[in-house]
């Protein structure tokens, strides 16, 4: 793919002075290739469904997720997942580390557990726009893409684009705005500062190698606010958004790991329906994003997805008809996970327990890395 930079007008070089200005007069980045790991998988996208999600109501009711029931056809199910009920926060962290984040995790702070993104760009050295993770919304999430961990850390830390803080109206006007012969009033400057700074996880770029991703990130964004993301509305939209933004990261970067968080359904504190609807929504998001890989021969043949909920929701409901997480059910410690890649098998199931923290030590491995914090075990189960 070549990175494509839109003619210049003063307009966009008032834009670009804010930060990746530099980007104009470097060269364009090498096409980069995944170094081959250990199978035929060379990508790998980890969507964390999460906000609390039971299996009932997804392989329970295959009415709610036609998408994921596709996926598992082709896959291999994993239908006792043991997670940890830590709050979403901490057990959706778990998924990235491999490690139950029990130790005090506070809401709205870098863990100190090496994360996925860092093993695999500190291992096989991969560039920064191989690494992505989308989110669905709020400051919290940022926190899922590095650690604070002395031998890790910012610097082989994800790209993250948080879905619903980038594509939203207010955005979108600046976008209109875009390329027509006008100053940015000190709103639209400030609105543009603050989309940059959700970017690349705040870092400045330090190489003229950075310096044209930088430019390449910033000429996604603005495709992907001309194109519609920031229109996508109603229940869920935080979560719809950052499955189209997975989607169209897929097809412009092809990164080589790619988280997305997902975090609505936890609406059904107040709702059983609200939830379901955000299930539902979500499957049909993921199938857009499924497709995407199934339909494009070299990321079909080299992309391996799981998609598996952070911990599930109490047996029954509340006063309000609604779901909490807190019964120490299995319908809350127990999840389903579906996995779909090359080189795993087709159309099974595995019966006995796994663990949430094992997903990082296979993924790790699956790319030709080790995550070596991780307490968890390869998932052997998924090969024939
Ligand atoms: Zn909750």
């Amino acid at each position: 793919m070549q990175t494509h930079i839109p003619p210049r007008s003063p307009d966009r070089r008032s834009l670009l002075r804010l930060g990746a200005g530099a980007a104009l007069l470097a060269p364009l980045p090498r096409i980069w290739t995944p170094r081959p790991g250990p199978g035929k998988t060379r990508r790998v996208i980890l969507v964390a469904f999460a906000g609390g999600v039971r299996t009932r109501e997804t392989l329970g009711t295959p009415g709610n997720v036609p998408n994921l029931m596709r996926m598992a056809r082709e896959g291999v199910v994993f239908p006792r997942v043991r997670t940890e009920n830590l709050g979403h926060f901490g057990a959706a962290m778990t998924l990235f580390t491999g490690i139950s984040e029990a130790r005090g995790i506070r809401d709205n702070a870098r863990g100190g557990d090496p994360t996925v993104f860092e093993y695999v760009r500190k291992e096989l050295g991969w560039p920064a726009d191989q690494v992505w993770i989308s989110t669905s919304g709020g400051a919290q999430q940022a926190n899922y893409s590095y650690s604070l961990h002395p031998d890790y850390g910012e610097a082989y830390g994800a790209n993250t684009l948080d879905g619903d803080g980038v594509f939203n109206a207010e955005f979108r006007s600046i976008v209109d705005a875009y390329g027509k012969p006008k100053e940015l009033s000190p709103r639209e400057a400030e609105l543009l500062a603050r989309m940059r700074a959700a970017l690349l996880a705040g870092r400045e770029e330090d190489s003229q190698e950075d310096a044209a991703s930088f430019a390449r990130v910033e000429s996604f964004l603005f495709d992907e606010l001309r194109n519609g993301t920031a229109d996508l509305r109603g229940a869920g939209a935080a979560d719809a958004k950052a499955l189209r933004v997975a989607r169209n990261l897929m097809a412009v970067f092809r990164p080589g790991l790619l988280g997305v968080v997902l975090q609505r359904a936890d609406v059904a504190h107040g709702s059983y329906n609200a939830y379901v609807e955000v299930i539902r929504r979500n499957d049909a998001m993921l199938g857009e994003l499924f497709d995407a890989v199934r339909k494009d021969p070299e990321l079909a043949d080299s992309t391996a997805i799981f998609v598996v909920p952070e911990f599930g929701r109490d047996k029954d409901l509340n006063v309000r008809r609604g779901l909490d997480h807190g019964d120490g059910s299995d319908d809350l410690r127990r999840v389903a996970m579906v996995a779909w890649g090359p080189d795993f098998r087709r159309g099974a199931e595995v019966l006995e327990d796994v663990r949430s923290i094992d997903l990082c030590p296979t993924v790790c491995e699956l790319l030709g890395a080790r995550a070596r914090h991780s307490r968890g075990r390869r998932l052997r189960q998924l090969f024939a």
